[in-house]
């Protein structure tokens, strides 16, 4: 019997661990070609094992998406290897809250430089793809991930959080640009999910403070995250999913 996204060709950024990794397996498993893309090349060639060991099909390409020639070398590699991609999960990310008065400017830096302009690096090397995708076969799929923090205030993670409601709002612009060319256009903001996401925040209080939510309440898995984007991914060509918002049951 044929798998919903047998035929079709996925780009995972942030794919060597957390969600990123996720979502790969799974997309995977559900028949999509994936290309998983991140930094660290030996975590991606041990799941691009995993997936082909599971009977699927994908492609390590290691690169820095805030690097916009090495992203859109990767959007060559892509194409010469799957031909034109029809999803891509844009999911990179760092979050480095920091009280404001800390003046942590570098870590202001680094999270605009990935979440804002990395993800537009992404956007701008693979929207051609999409679009040829969208014309040819009818449909394609643009998923970034957001976070809660785009509709919620949470102390010390205003930085962040600001690059969040980027991701969410720029989804809503897009989709006017690409919802006509077949290209439907999705953010996903997720609650607290377990990953690595947590291990980069160098500020004592926060981190404890995420510890102990972490005691209080059962976080999402990275799967939870992984089985929306299948979800949005499978659904008949009409229907487009604008936000959608994934919240442990159990945070308010
Ligand atoms: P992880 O830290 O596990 O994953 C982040 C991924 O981004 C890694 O694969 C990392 O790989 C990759 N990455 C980081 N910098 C770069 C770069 N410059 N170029 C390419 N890849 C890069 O965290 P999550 O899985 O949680 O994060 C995924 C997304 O989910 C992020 O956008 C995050 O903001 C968002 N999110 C997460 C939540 C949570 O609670 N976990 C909640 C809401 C949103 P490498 O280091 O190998 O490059």
């Amino acid at each position: 019997m044929s798998k919903p996204l047998t035929g079709r060709v996925a780009v995972i950024t942030g794919a060597s661990s957390g969600i990123g990794e996720a979502t790969a397996e799974h997309l995977a498993g559900l028949g999509a070609s994936v290309a998983v893309l991140a930094r660290r090349a030996d975590r991606l060639s041990d799941l691009v094992a995993l997936i082909e060991k599971d009977g699927g099909t994908a492609l390590a390409i290691a690169a820095d998406v805030t690097d916009v020639a090495a992203v859109r070398e990767a959007a060559g590699q892509v194409a010469a290897a799957f031909g034109a991609a029809d999803l891509l999960f844009n999911n990179a990310g760092v979050m480095l809250p920091a009280p404001i008065d800390e003046l942590a400017t570098d870590q202001w830096q680094q999270q605009i430089d990935l979440n804002i302009t990395g993800l537009m690096n992404v956007i701008g090397a693979f929207v051609p793809q999409l679009v040829q995708a969208g014309r040819e076969r009818g449909v394609a799929d643009l998923i970034n991930t957001s976070s809660i923090g785009a509709q919620n205030p949470y102390p010390n993670f205003a930085v962040y959080c600001a690059t969040k409601a980027y991701v969410t709002q720029l989804s809503k612009q897009m989709r006017a640009d690409l919802g006509p060319k077949n290209v439907r256009v999705a953010a996903i903001e997720p609650g607290f999910t377990t990953t690595e996401l947590q291990s980069h925040v160098t500020n004592a209080g926060i981190s404890d403070w995420l510890e102990g939510a972490k005691t209080q309440l059962e976080w999402l898995t990275p799967g939870d995250i992984a089985a929306t984007v299948g979800f949005i991914a499978s659904l008949p060509r009409r229907v487009n999913m604008q936000q959608i918002t994934v919240m442990p049951t159990g945070q308010a």
